[in-house]
């Protein structure tokens, strides 16, 4: 007989890293961080119509080092993509990375040499989200989709430390 049949009911079991996930995913602080348009609907998703708050992010911190979480809310610029992925290397581990609409995922309609043709070039992304713009309910589906991600993957997962180092060898960052 296992342990959980020998509990009385109402008994809950879990993992520290199960209780962990379902505490981080309650309570995401994204970096204010906007670059181009999709950056309207992602403020208009903090607002009172919208109401993040309800799943925990009613604070956007100016200060990488109090952020878990990078919505990348427009295109990336060649001249920015060094100061992004600077960013990212300044938010605490565990940290996720959401593209934010089509420029931000691929690169859009902007196929020249001045927009970074993908934010996965420069930071390894958990999430993308198409649209242009998205509207903040397709934000806020995203946000709870990565809810998902975050409770039942490690945030410290081989294949997102491969990416990191990948990026790096590549010298794109
Ligand atoms: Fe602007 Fe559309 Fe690109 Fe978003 S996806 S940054 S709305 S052009």
């Amino acid at each position: 007989m296992g342990i959980e049949e020998k509990l009385p009911s109402g008994v809950l079991l879990s993992t520290v890293e199960g209780l962990a996930g379902y505490m981080r995913k309650a309570s995401f602080w994204p970096a204010t961080f906007g670059l181009a348009c999709c950056a309207i609907e992602m403020m208009t998703s903090g607002g009172p119509k919208y109401d993040l708050a309800r799943f925990g992010m009613e604070v956007f911190r100016a200060s990488p080092r109090q952020a878990d979480l990078m919505i990348v809310a427009g295109r990336v610029s060649q001249k920015m993509a060094p100061v992004l992925r600077q960013i990212y290397d300044q938010m605490a581990e565990p940290k996720w990375v959401l593209a934010m609409g089509v420029c931000a995922s691929s690169g859009g309609m902007f196929n020249n040499y001045a927009i970074v043709q993908g934010v996965d070039h420069v930071v390894p992304v958990d999430m993308y989200l198409p649209g242009c713009p998205p509207r903040p309910e397709m934000l806020i589906d995203a946000i709870l989709k990565l809810h998902d991600k975050v409770q039942h993957d490690t945030p410290f997962g081989k294949n997102r430390e491969k990416r990191v180092l990948e990026l790096e060898a590549q010298g794109l960052v």
